[in-house]
């Protein structure tokens, strides 16, 4: 290899995106400074975090780079599989087993010589607010929930009014299937993730006594095998999803079930989506979703034009459809509204059934919450001590524990934020 060519070797490559940046446009922001003052930002200082480098975060990375952002961070968890390399396309099979992020950023290095991409083989939590402070920009291609709360919880809270660079707006892409969706998020500003959580698809939960006694679907059947038969069958062993071996006892499990029943459309990889909860991933989704990202960065980073106010969907299931819109703040979201979100409860509620409630709504969508009001611990799912001491609580009616209008917070270990309710009892 010729002495590493750095990107002024070749003249040409930014061409295009400097006919945009030499001069202002009819709606470029009034900051916007044409010519080497934005290239020097775009090329010197910004620095750009992208979390994720799988399907969406593998398009991102390259669009990134092929704009012109020269300092990139990326984040992620996982390892390549071989599974991943029809759309993961930074992944070579000789790349199987190592670290997405690491691979990822050699990748780009090498194929766009000036780029530096810094990764990070791990999670999103093992980081502090220190580190996410040095960055301009924030660009998220996840397929986890649960990554995402946790990052918008993060920003907002590292939002400081006093001093505006504390502000990292944030570009959310997500697809499924043919579906997908790009925001902007400015923390503090607009509607946050949050904010938007009940638009998710309801994730399909069965109920146990369709599971058990009036399976309809194959679905029911591959549930019935993964959650009541298997651990009847092997109670000391834990199921895992990612042996071949146990989804092909689950598969002909269900297979039985499902003929008894007379219903049709069991098979191995619906046995192994549905427990595994595989959402398809479709690499052209995953292009359009991370290039709508990448044009909001750079829109962004450069202020060459107006970026997206703030939420993108697009629809490819029934032909091609997208929209456009701005996702209003919602005043009782737990991370960017502040106020409590009010509750209305029968009196003859017991704490176990709120808690019940707490977890099916959509707009909360919380796990394992435990609850407590100013005064008193009502339920903590740990540690095992407290659990077991304020176990008896579950049974009590919240009017018994809570005065109208008393306020309770919820929290759970999987969220970085605490969520308050305000409870009015029903007469
Ligand atoms: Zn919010």
């Amino acid at each position: 290899m010729a002495a590493a060519a750095s990107s002024s070797d070749w003249p040409g490559r930014y061409h295009h995106i400097d006919q945009i940046l030499d001069k202002p446009g009819p709606r470029t922001d009034p900051g916007f400074l044409a010519g080497d003052g934005v290239k020097d930002f775009l090329r010197g200082q910004a620095k750009i975090l992208v979390i994720g480098a799988g399907g969406l975060g593998c398009e991102i990375l390259a669009n990134l780079a092929l704009t012109g952002f020269k300092d990139i961070h990326v984040i992620d968890m996982d390892t390549i599989d071989i599974s991943n390399l029809n759309r993961q396309f930074l992944f070579r099979q000789k790349d199987v087993g190592k670290p997405k992020a690491t691979v990822a950023a050699e990748f780009i290095m090498k194929r766009v010589p000036g780029v530096t991409v810094t990764p990070y083989f791990g999670k999103i939590q093992d980081k502090d607010e220190e580190y996410y402070m040095q960055f301009n920009l924030v660009i998220c291609g996840l397929d986890s929930v649960e990554a995402r709360r946790w990052i918008n919880a993060t920003l907002v809270n590292m939002v400081d009014p006093e001093v505006p660079e504390s502000l990292k707006p944030l570009i959310d892409g997500g697809t499924e299937g043919f579906k997908g969706q790009a925001r902007v998020i400015l923390p503090g500003i607009t509607s946050c993730y949050e904010c938007s959580l009940d638009m998710l698809n309801k994730q399909t939960q069965f109920p146990i006594c369709t599971i058990a006694n009036t399976p309809r679907l194959p679905e029911h059947c591959i549930e019935w095998a993964s959650v009541l038969e298997w651990p009847r069958v092997f109670a000391d062993k834990k199921l895992d999803n990612d042996d071949p071996d146990d989804i092909d006892w689950l598969y002909k499990t269900a297979l039985n079930r499902a003929r008894e029943f007379k219903i049709e459309g069991v098979t191995w990889s619906l046995t192994q989506g549905v427990v595994k909860n595989i959402i398809p991933a479709i690499a052209s989704t995953n292009a359009i979703i991370a290039a709508a990202c990448c044009n909001e960065a750079f829109k962004i980073a450069t202020s060459s034009a107006a970026f997206l106010n703030n939420y993108f969907m697009l629809i490819g299931t029934d032909g091609v459809y997208s929209y456009t819109f701005e996702h209003e703040k919602r005043q009782e979201c737990p991370v960017c509204g502040g106020e409590a979100l009010d509750l209305a409860i029968s009196p003859e509620l017991t704490l176990e059934q709120l808690i019940e409630t707490l977890t099916e709504r959509q707009d909360i969508q919380i796990k394992k919450p435990s609850l407590s009001t100013p005064t008193k611990q009502l339920y903590l799912q740990a540690p095992p001590q407290l659990e077991q001491a304020t176990r008896p609580n579950l049974e009590k009616k919240v009017s018994e524990l809570v005065p109208p209008s008393g306020e309770v917070t919820v929290t759970a270990s999987t969220l970085p934020f605490s969520l308050s309710l305000r409870i009015a009892y029903t007469s």
